[in-house]
This record gives structure tokens, C-alpha cells and sequence, in this order.
């Protein structure tokens, strides 16, 4: 009795690593990045909405986007594959970048750079998680 409660209490671990090695499915990645997004925002004072959408493809990776003219509500597009091969880290420096963007568009005179984007994220991520996140990019799109 004990030695069968053992294995059935080994195979229900087994079970829940390969769950937990799963790839998690786009609405995880939502749930993910959104709260990272929520976090940054914060930091950063930004107000308006910033919304994720989990797409397959996206060529930038992580793209955002004003939603209408008046720059009231933001959607930050993200590459599914890729989100789900960064770590906690990284996805905060990638939405940092990203939210980066978002000031940019906010505040004027609105000149979208990286460098400026970049120098936006590092209130909020160290430069040094910026770092290898770019080499990630740099690999995947091919720009050095
Ligand atoms: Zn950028």
C-alpha cells in the first residue's frame, strides 16, 4: 500500500514537470507580458492603456503601435516564439524598450529613436539586461 502511494506520488511529479516544461500557450503569454507591461508603466508614469497582443509572426519581434491618432491607448505586438525563449529578465528589458517607444510617442517633440527608447528603458531595467536581449534580436532579424 505504502510503496503503491510512492509511485503513484512519483508519476504525479513526473506529470507536473513535463506540464511545467510545456511550451505555454499564446493566452499565458498574454498574461505574461501584460503584467510586466502593467509593472513598467507604472515606473515610468506612463498613463495610457498599452495593450499586448500575442501574434505568431511578427518581423520586428516586439512592435508597438498607437491604436488611433490621438495617441490614447497603445498595442504592443509580440512574436509568440520569442517571448516564450526570453527570460523574466530579458521580457522586462524588451518591454521597457517597448514602453520606451510608448514615452517617445507621448511626449514631445516626438523623435522616435533607439537610442532615446533605450535611454527611456534604463530608468526602469539596468543597461546591462539591455545588452544580451539585443544580441537575441540581432541573431533572430539578422541586423548587427
Ligand atoms: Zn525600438
Amino acid at each position: 500500500m505504502l510503496t503503491r502511494l510512492g509511485s503513484t506520488f512519483r508519476l504525479a511529479v513526473c506529470v507536473c514537470a513535463l506540464a511545467g516544461a510545456a511550451p505555454a500557450r499564446a493566452a499565458d503569454q498574454q498574461t505574461r507580458v501584460q503584467h510586466v507591461v502593467d509593472d513598467l508603466k507604472t515606473q515610468l508614469s506612463i498613463a495610457q492603456p498599452v495593450n499586448v497582443a500575442i501574434v505568431e509572426i511578427n518581423p520586428k519581434l516586439f512592435s508597438v503601435v498607437p491604436v488611433e491618432h490621438t495617441r490614447a491607448t497603445f498595442l504592443l505586438s509580440v512574436e509568440e516564439d520569442f517571448a516564450q525563449g526570453l527570460s523574466e529578465d530579458e521580457l522586462r528589458a524588451a518591454v521597457a524598450h517597448e514602453l520606451g517607444h510608448v514615452w517617445i510617442f507621448t511626449h514631445f517633440p516626438y523623435l522616435q529613436t533607439e537610442e532615446l527608447a533605450n535611454e527611456i528603458a534604463s530608468r526602469v531595467v539596468s543597461r546591462d539586461s539591455l545588452a544580451p536581449l539585443y544580441d537575441k534580436v540581432w541573431k533572430k532579424v539578422g541586423a548587427d
